[in-house]
């Protein structure tokens, strides 16, 4: 699998695991496929799962509000993927087996994208990439390099939908992503 493309169409009719029988659609990822930036996600809700688009429901609403303001948008300078393609049931976590079916759409997903930085919406994304034990409330914002790429966690858009309070540290976290690139450039 050569390009993006390619991958989506492979992912669009996987079969690999329980959550294809209950999607409405694959939600491959959306952006801009040369981008810098790479921001993932934990799963498909409701909504992404009707639209085959991820976050286009009210966390979706929210973060691309706090993208712009930052200088960011899906539509010209980042990519957005989710751990998970497909819908967890009830929009409960994916589980383990689930994670372990797809992680290797993401993977290629990551290496065709090449980003600079990849950002973790939420604990899902940050324990699975970053560290296991990471503690968002403790962790997010700080920069670490694996493998040639930076690596940073973030609240997940849900979370600051339920705690507003956290808004302004999510919200200088992607700024602080945006400073970096902009001394790079
Ligand atoms: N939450 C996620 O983690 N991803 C989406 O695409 C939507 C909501």
């Amino acid at each position: 699998m050569n390009t993006l493309e390619e991958l989506r169409e492979k992912a669009l009719s996987c079969t690999a695991c329980g959550l294809a029988e209950t999607r409405a659609n694959v939600v491959f990822g959306v952006g801009n496929p040369n981008a810098k930036v790479m921001f993932i996600g934990e799963g498909p809700g409701e909504q992404e799962d009707l639209k085959g688009e991820p976050f286009v429901g009210r966390a979706g609403v929210l973060l691309d509000k706090m993208l712009l303001a930052a200088g960011f948008s899906r539509r010209t300078n980042v990519y957005i993927a989710n751990m998970v393609k497909c819908r967890p049931p009830n929009n409960r976590d994916p589980n383990p087996d689930e994670v372990s079916a797809c992680i290797g759409y993401l993977r290629h997903q990551t290496r065709l994208i090449n980003p600079r930085y990849i950002v973790c919406l939420g604990r899902v994304a940050a324990q699975h990439i970053i560290d296991p034990g990471f503690k968002v409330t403790k962790q997010h914002g700080q920069f670490i390099q694996k493998a040639g790429v930076w690596l940073m966690g973030t609240y997940h858009p849900a979370a600051l939908l339920r705690n507003p309070n956290a808004k302004p540290d999510a919200f200088d976290d992607l700024c602080k992503l945006r400073d970096r690139l902009r001394e790079e450039t």
